[in-house]
C-alpha cells in the first residue's frame, strides 16, 4: 500500500486538514471515529467535541488529503483498472428510469438511484441505505440519514448541489451487522473505500456503493450567498431545491428557494447555466483539486444522459427524465439486473461509448484543470492532495482558460461586489444579452456538466 507523506495526525490533524483547504466535507472522519470525538459544524466541517484516543482512523480514511487511485482501483477491480481512463472500469451501460411514478417524476434525472434502493430494501437485500436529505436545521446543507423505508427514500430524492457531510451518519451503523447501500459523490466514495481497505467489516456492512458523476459541487456558502442576494427583506429561506422537476420537467428544472411566506425565487436559467454562473462568482474550495468525475470506485455510477443522436439531438430528454447507469462490478450488475427483472426499472442497454462521448469534455476538463491547479499550487507551496499517480498533461488552451478563470475569481473575494455580480447575473437583461447566446453555442457542443 502506498505510504502517504503528510503530518496530519488524529483529531487535531483533521482540524488542520480543514484549515489547509483540503477538506471537501464528506463527514467520513466524524462517521468512522470509534469514540465520537468529532462532529460536523454549521458549515459541514469537522470539529472536535470530545477527547481523542489517538487511533488516527479518521486521518487514514480522509480522502481530502490523499487518494491512491491505482491502489484502490487495483484492489477493487484487479488489472481491469487503468488509471488514465476517466470512465473507470465498465462492465455494462444502460439508460433507465424508475417504474414507480413517484421515484421517476421526483428524481434528479430518471429516479434510478432511489428506485434501486427501494427495490433492494423491499426484497430484503439491504436493511438500509445511506443517503442525503435536506438538513432540517439549515436548508443550505445536506444531511445524511440511513433510509429504511419508502418515506425516507422519498425525502432523499434529487441532487443537492451543496455540502453534504453525510458520511457522518456511518456512526449509526458502525456496530450493525446488517447490510447497507451507500449513495455518494466520488470524493465521499474515496473516503469509504479507504476505510473499507483498513477494516473489512465495512466491506461486509456496505456491499453496494452507488456513485454519482460529479463535475463539481457548490459549497453550502454558495446557497447562503444566493439566499442573501435574493431573499426579500423580513423573510427566511425555508427550502432550497437544486433541480426540482416542477412543471417544466427534466432537464429544464432549476434552483428554487422557498421563503417563509410560501413565495419562491427561481433561477432564470437551467441547472447547468445556473451552476456555471455560480461557479464563477463563488469559491469552490476543494472541488478545484478533484480528479474523479465518474465515481470510478462505485459498484454502479448514475448520471444524466447527456447523449446525442447522429443528428445532434438529445436522445433521452423527455420531460420525466432518464438516468444513465455505468455498471462496474458484479454486485452492481446484480442490483441492476434484479431490479430490471422485477419490473422496477425500465432500462435499455447501450454501448458505454454513448456515455463516454457525452461526458468526455467534462471528464477531460476536470482532469486537466485539476492538474494545472495542483501544479500551480505546488509552485506557490500551497497544500494539495497527495495523488501518487501521474497527473494529466495540460494543453495551452486549458492553461489559458485557467488563467482567465482565476482572474475572474478575484471578483467574489469582496462580498459586496459578489452580491452585486449575483444580482446582475440572475437579471433578465444579463440572461437575454449574455447568457442566451452562450447557451445556444453550448447546445451545439454536447457536454455532460452537472
Ligand atoms: C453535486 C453533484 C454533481 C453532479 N454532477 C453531475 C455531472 O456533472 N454530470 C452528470 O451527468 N451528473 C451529475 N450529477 C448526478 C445527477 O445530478 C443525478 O444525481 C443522477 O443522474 C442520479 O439521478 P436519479 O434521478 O437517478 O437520482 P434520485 O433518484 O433523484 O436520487 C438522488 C440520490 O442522490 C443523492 N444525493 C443528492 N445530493 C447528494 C450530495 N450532495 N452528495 C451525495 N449524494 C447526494 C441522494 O441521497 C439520492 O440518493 C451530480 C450530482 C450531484 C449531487
Ligand atoms: S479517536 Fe481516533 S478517529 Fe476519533 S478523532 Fe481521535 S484519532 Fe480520529
Ligand atoms: S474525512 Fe472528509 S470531512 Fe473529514 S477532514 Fe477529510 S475530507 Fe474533511
Ligand atoms: S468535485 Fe470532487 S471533491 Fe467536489 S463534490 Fe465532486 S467529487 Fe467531491
Amino acid at each position: 500500500m502506498h505510504k502517504f507523506e503528510h503530518n496530519y495526525q488524529n483529531a487535531d490533524g483533521i482540524v488542520e486538514i480543514a484549515k489547509d483547504g483540503l477538506c471537501h466535507r464528506c463527514g467520513a472522519c466524524v462517521g468512522v471515529c470509534p469514540v465520537g470525538t468529532l462532529a460536523t459544524d454549521k458549515s459541514g466541517y469537522p470539529e472536535i467535541v470530545d477527547s481523542c484516543i489517538d487511533c488516527n482512523i479518521c486521518v487514514n480514511a480522509c480522502s481530502g488529503i490523499a487518494v491512491d487511485y491505482d491502489g484502490i482501483g487495483k484492489r477493487l477491480f484487479g488489472d481491469a483498472y487503468v488509471n488514465d481512463d476517466p470512465m473507470g472500469v465498465v462492465r455494462n451501460a444502460y439508460v433507465a428510469h424508475a417504474a414507480d411514478q413517484a421515484f421517476h417524476r421526483g428524481g434528479a434525472s430518471g429516479g434510478v438511484v432511489t428506485q434501486i434502493l427501494s427495490f433492494l430494501l423491499e426484497s430484503g437485500a439491504i436493511q438500509g441505505a445511506v443517503v442525503v436529505v435536506e438538513d432540517p436545521d439549515d436548508p443550505s446543507l445536506g444531511k445524511g440519514i440511513v433510509a429504511r423505508n419508502r418515506e425516507d427514500l422519498l425525502r432523499s430524492q434529487q441532487s443537492r448541489y451543496t455540502t453534504s457531510p453525510h458520511l457522518s451518519v456511518l456512526n449509526e451503523i458502525k456496530d450493525d451487522d446488517g447490510r447497507f447501500a451507500l449513495v455518494g459523490l466520488p470524493c465521499q466514495i474515496h473516503s469509504l473505500r479507504k476505510r473499507q481497505d483498513m477494516d473489512p467489516r465495512w466491506k461486509k456492512r456496505i456491499p453496494l456503493v452507488i456513485g454519482l458523476f460529479c463535475h463539481y459541487n457548490l459549497p453550502t456558502e454558495v446557497s447562503r450567498q444566493v439566499a442573501a442576494a435574493v431573499t426579500p427583506p423580513g423573510l427566511d429561506v425555508r427550502h432550497v431545491k437544486y433541480r426540482e422537476s416542477g412543471e417544466k420537467g427534466w432537464p429544464e428544472n432549476t434552483l428554487d428557494l422557498e421563503f417563509s411566506d410560501g413565495s419562491h425565487w427561481h433561477s432564470p436559467y437551467g441547472p447547468a447555466q445556473t451552476f456555471n454562473v455560480l461557479s464563477r462568482v463563488t469559491k469552490l474550495g476543494r472541488c478545484l483539486q478533484c480528479l474523479d468525475a465518474t465515481a470510478e470506485f462505485s459498484d454502479l455510477s448514475i448520471a444524466d444522459p447527456w447523449i446525442r443522436d447522429e443528428k445532434g439531438q438529445w436522445k433521452y430528454h423527455d420531460s420525466d427524465g432518464w438516468s444513465s447507469i455505468t455498471v462496474r462490478t458484479e454486485a452492481g450488475q446484480a442490483a441492476v439486473s434484479d431490479a430490471i427483472a422485477a419490473g422496477a426499472l425500465v432500462a435499455t442497454e447501450i454501448p458505454v461509448d454513448e456515455i463516454r462521448k457525452g461526458q468526455w469534455q467534462m471528464m477531460m476538463e476536470k482532469r486537466e484543470q485539476t492538474a494545472f491547479r495542483i501544479s500551480a499550487r505546488r509552485l506557490f507551496r500551497l497544500s494539495t492532495p497527495d495523488y501518487p499517480s501521474p497527473l494529466a498533461s495540460v494543453s495551452w488552451t486549458t492553461a489559458r482558460k485557467e488563467i482567465a478563470f482565476w482572474i475572474m475569481r478575484l471578483v467574489p473575494l469582496i462580498p459586496a461586489i459578489r452580491r452585486l455580480v449575483m444580482r446582475i447575473a440572475f437579471s433578465p437583461f444579463f440572461r437575454r444579452f449574455f447568457v442566451e447566446p452562450r447557451i445556444a453555442a453550448r447546445k451545439r457542443n454536447a457536454s455532460g456538466s452537472v
